[in-house]
């Protein structure tokens, strides 16, 4: 038997419900009012700056002057990436405090699982312009070490990438790449370091085929591209078609 909610009804319940338990900013606990209700308010909101035009249209670096035609960086020409193009919703900036670093901080270090379906729409929905035009065949995000996974519950982009995945209707599966030894945290490491410490890093899983596909690689931050690099490189290796990648933040360091 079907339970009818008169929606006047249902709509005083949510009034209520939001009157009782105020949605708070993920960033400042701050009350929020209007959009983005799941995850900043409008202060916080206004600190994060989208990743806009003009941009590389390799590795999606925005650029800082605002004004000319997007073209391909001096990284990206000196050092062509695996992937066709990246991109991301919002620029991370380095201070402490911005909002973007702090909510991305309490998703992976405090483990707030409860973040990564806000997190992951803004993402979805923010990227339109690219995920609308990609055609691609499969969401892989990019995999844990299984000893960070077990300290963390979860992986944060598989959550991320679940939520393109709804929103845009294409199959993701985390188990096309796995994570071949334990690599240390990139922060800390000069960008060849990086190259470097990733370097083998994964390897594809022998029972999945990525041979003509069009992947699209899932990822929370993206700094210098060393990791979703080498995790191109191996989907390339296992004859993927072409690999875009997307990640929730961008360092604009
Ligand atoms: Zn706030
Ligand atoms: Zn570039």
């Amino acid at each position: 038997m079907q339970l009818a909610v008169n929606p006047r009804l249902s709509e005083r319940i949510d009034w209520l419900f939001d009157w009782l338990y105020p949605p708070r900013c993920r960033a400042c606990r701050g009350r929020i009012f209007g959009p983005d209700a799941e995850c900043f308010c409008a202060s916080c909101r206004a600190h994060v700056q989208l990743v806009g035009h003009p941009l590389c249209q390799v590795c999606g670096r925005p650029y800082p002057d605002g004004s000319g035609d997007d073209h391909t960086c001096g990284v990206c020409l000196d050092r062509p990436p695996r992937f066709v193009a990246a991109r991301a919703w919002a620029c991370y900036p380095r201070e402490d405090d911005h909002p973007l670093r702090l909510v991305v901080q309490k998703f992976k270090y405090s483990r707030k699982v409860s973040l990564g379906k806000p997190l992951g729409r803004l993402l979805a929905l923010g990227c339109e312009e690219f995920l609308a035009g990609l055609n691609a065949d499969l969401i892989v995000p990019v995999p844990l070490y299984p000893k960070r996974l077990r300290w963390r519950g979860f992986n944060q982009s598989l959550l991320l990438g679940r939520e393109v995945s709804r929103a845009y209707g294409i199959p993701m599966d985390p188990f096309v790449l796995l994570r071949r030894r334990e690599t240390a945290a990139q922060t800390q490491l000069a960008e060849d370091e990086r190259r470097r410490n990733v370097r083998g890093a994964f390897e594809l899983n022998a029972e999945r085929s990525v041979k003509g596909k069009c992947v699209l690689l899932i990822d929370d931050v993206y700094t210098s591209g060393a990791t979703v690099n080498e995790c191109s490189r191996t989907l390339k290796q296992g004859g993927a078609k072409a690999v875009y990648v997307l990640t929730l933040a961008r360092a604009v360091y």
